[in-house]
């Protein structure tokens, strides 16, 4: 017998459990390697008792003799029925609970008893009680129910003794809880808590299927929700494609012989952006940010007084929801230790405390800055377009990492695209560290918004590969990186800053011809890229996104307005007059981007110019 204490996360959708070994804690494998166990218990076609995956296997297929979710009912007296049964809440969590037993036993190589088991923050203290029977039932003494905020607080850093407040984001498979807690001398206290027992990316993957379903509809006239068995294997086909879109900006829905029409059989092949994807989600993402707004009033906190923000569950890797955190609370989320794990690690940390061990810091290897690379900033006003720094890769991602983001051409027929890699955290692309660059040429002769698909692929040795394809005809071209993880020092700042100087004197010159060193940055056009920005996750003023046509006329007519007030001083003042008139048509005709109009009162204006610098 030993006096280990295992800690487990008995979650809606999937539980888990750990310990900690030599001081740090460890989640624990089945025999099929993988650290997840499904919460789901049924009974095989042979009236075998079935626990984990093969049980969430059968579920599609028999749903009434497969219970899920049963993490919604505990403290409630409610039976369910399994075969010919009734059993009550605790009874089926308690199942579960022996199968996680189980597996530390095999894993540890003795038997396990006691256990800390993990709770939402809002559990009242009848949930909890039956937590606690659900363990004993399970041959569990139950050392400690923890909060499962302040399990993921625990985790990231266990030694932790001054003040600090986290908010904790849960997003799992069916249930969304936002907590704040507050941590100081070992002392964790639950400040607010707020949440949607009935959200999660259970219903992310609902909505693709509604509308991948309703596209195949319009195309073959079959509805793929109405077969169960065919509804089933299209909602595993569309969890999957939404896990893909986490990673890459397009995937595709694809389920070989899902129906059949006039004897002939047919097959799902449907192409879906991450655009398209986050679209659909963002009313539910709403939802989620209007809690994390009540729990901030709640604690009477504002957002600049929280100290970390810790993603917990595995719907936080859809990176939208990662973006608009930082957007709302003004720092990155904290998303180095695995978001479906960092509960039952938080459990194994606190179980490891009462037994009086010490543990440490789980060390995970992160990128410790951004990557991206260079591109238009969409927001910029006509008068003067910024370059900036788009982010693909974003700081405290765990290596390895493949990400991809879709940006788009910016002129008519551009020829090519300058793929230019930065590492940093700024927006300005001078504070940043470029580490290469290369040119993809030979682009098809596509209006402006040819999307072009930008993919990093970091090892953990920080071996860097880029990747640039024309989407609508898979030209690509790639380079290498090695050493991409080298941060940068001052200095190297500082010549960063300095060669980005030069780049733009030469640049401006190149563009505009020798007036044009006075005019605000520009962008070479020919290979300028926009990133594709999605506009519920980039707050930006958006007045510059549709098609670059008019980029031509906007850059003379910059340059005219430039030259118009450098002459007017010598004007005398019935030609400043006149001026101004012309002036202000070339501004009023550039806003409303107007660009046959533009063109007109660019003459007027430059055949005045004209006349004055002859004058
Ligand atoms: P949990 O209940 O915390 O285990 O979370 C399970 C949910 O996370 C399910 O809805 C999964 O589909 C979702 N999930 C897992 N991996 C990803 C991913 N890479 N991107 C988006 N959602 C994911």
């Amino acid at each position: 017998m030993s006096d280990v204490i295992i800690g487990i996360d008995l979650g809606t959708t999937n539980s888990e459990v750990a310990v900690v070994q030599n001081g740090i804690p460890v989640v624990l494998t089945g025999e099929d390697g993988d650290p997840i166990l499904p919460s789901v218990v049924g009974l095989s076609d042979q009236g075998k008792l079935l626990v984990g995956k093969p049980a969430r296997n059968q579920y599609p297929l028999f749903p009434e003799r497969t219970i899920k979710s049963i993490k919604r009912l505990m403290g409630k007296d409610e039976k369910i029925k399994l075969g010919d049964r009734e059993y009550r809440p605790p009874e089926i969590s308690a199942m579960i609970l022996k199968a996680l037993k189980e597996r530390a036993e095999k894993a540890l190589g003795h038997s396990v008893n006691k256990a800390v088991i993990t709770v939402p923050a809002y559990f009242n203290d009848t949930q909890r009680q039956a937590t606690i029977e659900a363990g004993s039932l399970a041959g569990l003494e139950v050392k400690r129910i923890l909060n499962e905020p302040t399990a993921a607080a625990l985790v990231y850093d266990p030694q932790q003794t001054a003040g600090l407040h986290v908010l904790v984001y849960d997003l799992g498979g069916g249930t969304f809880d936002v907590s704040i807690v507050h941590w100081e001398q070992g002392i964790v206290e639950v400040l607010a808590s707020h949440g949607d027992t009935q959200l999660g990316g259970d219903d992310f993957d609902e909505l693709l299927l509604n509308h991948v379903a309703g596209q195949f509809m319009t195309e073959h006239q079959i509805d793929l929700r109405t077969d169960r068995s065919t509804r089933a294997r299209l909602l595993r086909a569309c969890e999957n494609a939404k896990k893909q879109l986490s990673d890459f900006a397009f995937t595709k829905v694809e389920e070989e012989f899902i129906a059949e029409k006039d004897g002939v059989p047919l097959h799902l092949s449907m192409e879906v952006s991450r655009g398209d994807f986050e679209k659909l989600i963002q009313p539910l993402i709403d939802r989620t940010m209007d809690s994390v707004q009540k729990a901030l009033n709640d604690s009477k906190l504002s957002a600049s007084q929280i100290d970390r923000v810790v993603l917990v569950g595995g719907s936080t890797r859809t990176p939208v929801i990662g973006i608009i955190l930082e957007n709302l609370l003004g720092r990155p989320p904290r998303r180095d230790i695995n978001p479906d794990l960092c509960v039952a690690m938080g459990a194994a940390v606190q179980a490891a405390m009462i037994a009086g061990s010490t543990v440490g810091a789980v060390l995970v290897d992160i990128t410790p800055h951004s990557l991206g690379i260079k591109t238009l900033d969409p927001s910029s006003s006509m008068y003067g377009e910024r370059l900036i720094f788009t982010p693909i890769v974003r700081r405290g991602t765990p290596l390895p990492v493949s990400r991809s983001e879709v940006f788009r051409t910016v002129t008519d027929h551009q020829p090519r695209v300058e793929i230019d890699v930065y590492q940093g955290e700024s927006e300005n692309l001078r504070q940043n560290h470029r580490v290469g660059m290369f040119l993809i040429e030979g682009l098809g002769k596509f209006p402006a918004g040819n999307q072009i698909v930008v993919q990093l692929d970091l090892t953990l040795d920080g071996v860097l590969k880029v990747s640039a394809r024309e989407k609508a005809t898979g030209l690509s071209k790639q380079i290498v990186i090695d050493n991409a993880l080298e941060t940068m020092d001052s200095e190297e700042r500082a010549e960063s800053a300095n060669q980005l100087d030069e780049l733009w004197r030469d640049r401006f010159q190149d563009d505009l011809g020798e007036d044009s060193d006075e005019i605000g940055d520009e962008s070479d056009d020919d290979e300028g890229l926009e990133y594709e920005p999605n506009e519920a996750a980039r707050p930006m003023p958006m007045m510059d996104v549709g098609p670059r046509e008019g980029q031509r006329e906007a850059v003379q007519a910059r340059a005219l307005l430039e030259k118009a007030d450098r002459l007017r001083t010598k004007a005398t003042s019935e030609d400043q007059a006149e001026l101004d008139r012309l002036m202000q048509n070339v501004r009023v005709s550039m806003e409303d981007r107007n660009w046959p109009k533009l063109e007109q009162a660019s003459n007027a204006l430059a055949d005045v110019l004209f006349y004055l610098e002859d004058a």
